[in-house]
């Protein structure tokens, strides 16, 4: 077996969900949504299964889906988009990472990694051969610094992948913060590979800034988003890659045989979501801080350190005036002995740095979020 997944355990969103099955725990673990997501969509969805869109389509993606993301994108972010040369489509967010990181990434080539990070990142870097530099970020604010990423940057960085707004803090990085990342960037002529699956999850009158739209970084930057989150359908895996078209030649042949194509009845589907108009999107963020508000002031009350969330869905705790000195283990005893599932944050960085911060997913009803602070009331 490869060594790099010998090595590794299982992702900690499915050991989780998996341990709240058993013990029929309520799930704010693992990052899905209760909401079925809009019936619009679903419905879109069955039709399009039952009218025959069920074969290979395209294997950069359905062009209406390629033409409404590029329009998507425009009217959000502002930026310009050849449907044709710098849009694909891939199954999730997951595909498109695991394809630009093998793509783009050579043996030997360094990849500057921001701690916490997604749990896919570094095992992908690994296969590809590439030599990961980390930029531990740090609580509260989790800013990006002059000297953090000075010490991360070398000539030999090919990559950086970066996440914004970042799962697990729910923080949404500052345009300053951007403006550095784009500095460093051109001045090491590396490649940006931006995960941007929380988009449209952000709270506030906060408004995402997407890295294409930074100064010198329109060739630079490969773009990736869900229509998993924009939707509240995860299950779906359409995932989007937006690039220039350099850059999209040499993803789209990681992608050809990754997975080569992704469900057309999903995609088409997509294609007419991400049509709908402001109010689908406002609705969203206004129904998601309801839910981040009632969560929040239920942990507050019960006594809960709360780490405020700026956007994404998660919200974390610090343990650390609980007395509690290993996340993993506190999430494990919150499972089976409380029945609540929570995501020990130690599982997003290489060397579980930080041990006393544990997220929770609050995209969830009200009758299940106030079940989980019933029993979190025991724990305070
Ligand atoms: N990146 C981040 C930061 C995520 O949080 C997730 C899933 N929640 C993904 C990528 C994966 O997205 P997908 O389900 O579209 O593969
Ligand atoms: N992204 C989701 C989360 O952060 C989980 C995705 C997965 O299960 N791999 O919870």
């Amino acid at each position: 077996m490869n060594p790099i997944f010998a090595n590794i355990p299982t992702t900690i969103f499915e050991v989780m969900s998996g341990l709240a099955r058993e013990t029929g725990a309520v799930n704010l673990g693992q990052g899905f949504p209760d909401d079925p997501g809009p019936e619009d969509v679903r419905r879109k969805a069955a039709d399009a299964v039952l009218n025959g869109y069920n074969q290979y389509p395209p294997m950069m993606g359905l062009p209406e889906l390629r033409g409404a993301i590029a329009a998507h994108y425009k009217r959000w972010q502002g930026v310009d988009l050849d449907p044709t040369s710098e849009v694909m489509v891939t199954s999730g967010a997951t595909e498109a990472l695991a394809g630009a990181i093998l793509a783009l990434v050579e043996p030997g080539d360094e990849v500057v990694l921001f701690e916490p990070m997604y749990d896919a990142y570094l095992p992908l870097v690994r296969l590809a051969g590439g030599i990961p530099k980390f930029v531990t970020l740090q609580p509260p604010h989790f800013r990006l610094t002059e000297e953090a990423l000075a010490k991360a940057f070398s000539p030999k960085t090919k990559a950086v992948l970066f996440n914004n707004p970042l799962n697990p803090t729910a923080t949404i990085f500052s345009p300053e913060d951007l403006a550095l990342l784009a500095d460093f960037c051109r001045r090491y002529d590396a490649i940006v590979i931006s995960d941007e699956v929380w988009e449209h999850v952000v709270f506030d009158g906060r408004r995402h800034q997407t890295v294409l739209g930074l100064p010198g970084m329109r060739d630079r930057s490969v773009k990736i988003g869900s229509a998993g989150k924009i939707f509240s359908l995860t299950g779906w895996k359409v995932g989007f890659v937006c690039a220039a078209p350099h850059l999209m030649k040499v993803l789209a042949k990681a992608h050809q045989f990754l997975t080569f194509t992704t469900a057309p009845n999903l995609q088409t589907a997509v294609a007419y979501g991400l049509g709908k108009d402001d109010g689908y999107f406002e609705t969203m963020r206004r129904d998601f801080t309801r839910s981040r508000d009632r969560f929040t002031a239920g942990l507050k009350t019960l006594g809960f350190d709360v780490i405020p969330s700026q956007g994404t869905y998660f919200l974390n705790i610090d343990i650390a005036p609980l007395g509690e000195t290993d996340d993993v283990a506190f999430c494990r005893r919150l499972v089976t002995d409380f029945g609540v599932a929570a995501i020990p944050v130690s599982a997003f960085y290489a060397e579980g740095a930080v041990k006393n911060v544990v997220r929770f997913c609050f995209a969830k009803k009200d009758e299940t979020l106030d079940a989980g602070l019933e029993r979190l009331a025991k724990v305070a």
